[in-house]
């Protein structure tokens, strides 16, 4: 008999869970189909700064398979503009409303993919509906934000709120597109993914291109005028704006699992087992922005929401639905940004991850350059280690630079992931050329000095 795979949520990782699926079994083995409330499928959340920025010109281009492709090519029934509304576990039936043409349809599933991404935060005062407050969490947000960018007369004046690394890459886009720009942060510094020290660095880049950071401030409410917003109010005073961007992070999107029983881990996303099973649920999947993932440093499971994981488990959860095997292994918390040319890479533990799993750490900061120095364009790069104080073994670094900085982090991350010691590291056979790097890399040069650390201890 012809099973049924029902998806709900038809971005990275639904889509990524059904085309594996589909690749494997064919519609006479497998029905598929694909529930998506918005307008796009496999679209590039990721991109949206830089089609804000102008960087990318065409949306189009963010769009990676669009339904069309997915029901010619791979048989899968898109239903878009559909809002998956109830999924009974017991009766194996989900009910999703037509969100354009009203009404409502039941579909019947053996197996279920619940995929439905991460809620952005909204403060109270986002909700009152003044216009020109924006999220850009989907292709649709950044396709309202744009229309008022271009409107005439163009907004002048922008605040984003908050300064995690959509923010931040948000106040850049505004920037680049000829806005004055303020960046509101409650924290003491902008981009909490790194230490503070390297955030410092950060926030330094930032105001050198004429981003005013206000950090230890909290947004509070909203002035308009006429139904528009003409400031963000603080405890600080006003600040004007004439658009505001909202980078407040995002929780998973676990409201309709929660009803449904489907259990959660202590992450607070969806729990699941190394095949992204829902484990307590048989023939639920859960992958994405929704679900949690092992910390293979800390052994943790934790809920990092990034499109690099939504694509790979979703990969894994449609393999094993098609009938093959894969496991999906951990995270180490990998994630690169730039501010203009500065770059920005992470990977592991900060110092309070470190602190908080109870380990015991040194760190150490590394200042170099990113090529050699005599060669032209040679700029600063600060690579920042942490490793275990008795082992040696590295559990987290940074690193800010000029170019060739975001990238170098893979190494770090790889040398992470294989639990490779600093002491081991010194002698990694990283390339190098002038144009590349100095004859110590920037990377060996902090591993060597987290030796130093090591044996001073
Ligand atoms: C501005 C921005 C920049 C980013 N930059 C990066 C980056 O540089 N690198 C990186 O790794 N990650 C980045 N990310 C994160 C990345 O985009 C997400 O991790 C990724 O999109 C998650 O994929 P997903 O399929 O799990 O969830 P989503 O992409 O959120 O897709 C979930 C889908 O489910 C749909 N849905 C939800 N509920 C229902 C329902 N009840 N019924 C039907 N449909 C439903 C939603 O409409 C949505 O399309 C960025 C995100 C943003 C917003």
């Amino acid at each position: 008999m012809t099973q049924r795979l029902i998806v709900v949520g038809g971005d990275a990782a639904g889509m990524a869970a059904a085309s594996q699926a589909r690749r494997r079994r064919g519609r006479a083995d497998l029905e598929i189909v694909a529930f998506e409330r918005g307008h796009h499928t496999s679209y590039s959340a990721c991109g949206i700064p830089y089609w804000i920025s102008g960087a990318v010109e065409d949306r189009d281009e963010l769009i990676a398979r669009d339904p069309a492709t997915f029901r010619s090519d791979f048989d899968i029934d898109v239903r878009l503009r559909h809002e998956v509304t109830a999924i009974d576990l017991g009766r194996r039936e989900v009910v999703a409303r037509d969100l354009d043409g009203g009404g409502e349809v039941r579909e019947r599933f053996d197996d279920l993919v619940y995929a439905t991404g991460a809620v952005p935060t909204k403060p109270d005062w986002a909700e009152d509906g003044v216009a020109g407050v924006f999220g850009v969490q989907t292709l649709d947000d950044g396709a309202a934000l744009r229309d008022w960018l271009d409107a005439d007369p163009a907004p002048r004046r922008a605040v984003v709120v908050g300064g995690g690394y959509i923010g931040v890459e948000m106040a850049e886009a505004l920037i680049r597109r000829g806005l004055s720009v303020t960046l509101v942060e409650q924290a003491d510094q902008p981009m909490s993914t790194v230490d503070e020290d390297m955030a410092a660095l950060v926030a330094e880049a930032m105001r050198g291109i004429g981003i005013d950071i206000r950090t230890g401030t909290e947004v509070t409410g909203l002035d308009q005028r006429d139904g528009r917003v003409s400031a963000v109010v603080t405890a600080a005073g006003p600040i004007p704006a004439d658009v505001v961007v909202l980078g407040l992070g995002v929780r998973p999107n676990v409201a309709l699992a929660e009803t449904a029983g489907i259990p959660l881990g202590p992450s607070g996303a969806i729990r699941v087992d190394r095949r992204m099973r829902v484990p307590g649920a048989p023939g639920v999947w859960a992958a994405g922005d929704c679900a949690e993932s092992l910390h293979r440093v800390s052994g943790l499971p934790v809920h990092i929401p990034l499109g690099t994981h939504a694509n790979k488990q979703g990969r894994v959860a449609g393999i094993n639905l098609g009938g093959g095997y894969a496991t999906f292994p951990g995270v180490v918390g990998t994630a690169v940004t730039k501010v203009c040319e500065l770059e920005v890479g992470r990977t592991g533990l900060r110092e309070r991850d470190a602190a908080a799993s109870g380990f015991e750490f040194v760190s150490v900061v590394a200042e170099s350059t990113n090529r050699a120095g005599y060669y032209p364009g040679a700029r600063p790069m600060t690579v920042k280690l942490i490793a275990e104080r008795s082992s040696g073994r590295l559990l987290g670094a940074q690193i800010v630079g000029w170019s060739e900085a975001a990238k170098r982090i893979d190494a770090l991350a790889v040398a992470l992931w294989n639990g490779m010691t600093v002491d081991e590291m010194t002698g990694l056979d990283l390339g190098y050329a002038p144009p590349y790097a100095p004859v110590w890399d920037p990377v060996l040069i902090a591993a060597r000095k987290a030796v130093d650390a090591l044996d001073r201890r």
